[in-house]
């Protein structure tokens, strides 16, 4: 800053402000209504902090406060997973799945999120794999992996002869976190039982999991990507057990180079699987 007092701003200090801010993640505005918190008034009293989620309903997380206004009740996790589970069931195909989401009203991230990202590529594929969580390119285009991580994931495939034609892909949820922060435990529980079905629907010989977030949901275990990659473990879908494998999330990729190396370790391992090599 400049010495100019808070209220001076010009433009291009607002400017500069401004990408900071939209490169730190926060891109969620939080009231409808403009505030200039520069202005030397006295700061409105904390609100009280919401009472812990009852047996009954929940309010959505201070909705009310929020830019995307969309009323909705978050149903306690023990009641959502239930209905969750039973309307996820009832889901025929991939349409119905979908439709089921878009009525879903069980996970907070769908009352911030702008779409539904569900999946990319083939409907039946033998190859899944299910990422973390939709960002701010997904949100935008209703897809996951668009962004650079998805650009990045394209040419790992493509490198073992792999298009969109040949494999599925999807997150542990459906809607993008504000700011892109990591799903929650809520979040991506509440999200299981449609991701579950998706598996069943989709009938995978092989599900790959990019990054922590993913290999710790699927696959239940609580070590760190580094130690859980480039092993193939089995997973329970429906009635069948399903080879899977975690790897290293692309995005981590683009920050950290060097982890290209045990990346493509694994894609051979995938490329071997698909080609019928025992695992
Ligand atoms: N990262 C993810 O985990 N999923 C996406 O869809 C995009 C980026």
């Amino acid at each position: 800053m400049t010495g100019a007092k808070p209220h001076e701003l010009t433009a291009e200090d607002l400017a500069t402000y401004l990408s900071w801010w939209q490169a730190s993640g926060m891109v969620e505005g939080v009231s409808d209504t403009p505030r200039d918190w520069f202005a030397a008034e006295p700061r409105p009293a904390a609100s009280p902090s919401p009472a812990r989620p009852q047996p009954a309903t929940l309010p959505a997380v201070a909705k009310s406060d929020q830019n995307h206004h969309r009323p909705m009740t978050v149903a306690a996790p023990s009641q959502t997973s239930h209905a969750a589970r039973q309307t996820a069931a009832k889901a025929l195909n991939l349409d119905e799945l979908r439709a089921a989401l878009e009525a879903f009203d069980g996970c907070g991230l769908k009352a911030t999120a702008k779409s539904l990202c569900f999946y990319r590529g083939a409907a039946t594929a033998e190859l899944m794999l299910i990422g973390e969580a939709p960002g701010r390119d997904e949100d935008l285009a209703g897809k996951p992996f668009v962004g650079r991580a998805g650009q990045l994931l394209d040419k790992m495939l493509a490198a073992i002869g792999i298009d969109e034609t040949k494999v599925h892909i999807a997150n542990t949820v459906y809607w993008r976190p504000p700011g892109n922060r990591t799903p929650s435990v809520e979040e991506t529980t509440a999200c299981q039982p449609f991701l579950e079905r998706q598996m069943e629907l989709v009938a995978p010989k092989i599900i790959v999991l990019l990054g922590g977030v993913a290999a710790k949901q699927v696959l239940g275990l609580s070590d760190g990507i580094l130690k859980l990659r480039g092993k193939w473990r089995s997973v329970t879908v429906g009635e069948r057990k399903v080879a899977a494998l975690a790897t290293l999330h692309p995005a981590y990729l683009l920050r950290t180079p060097a982890a290209k190396r045990q990346a493509w370790q694994d894609l051979l391992l995938i490329a071997q699987a698909l080609a019928g090599q025992p695992k």
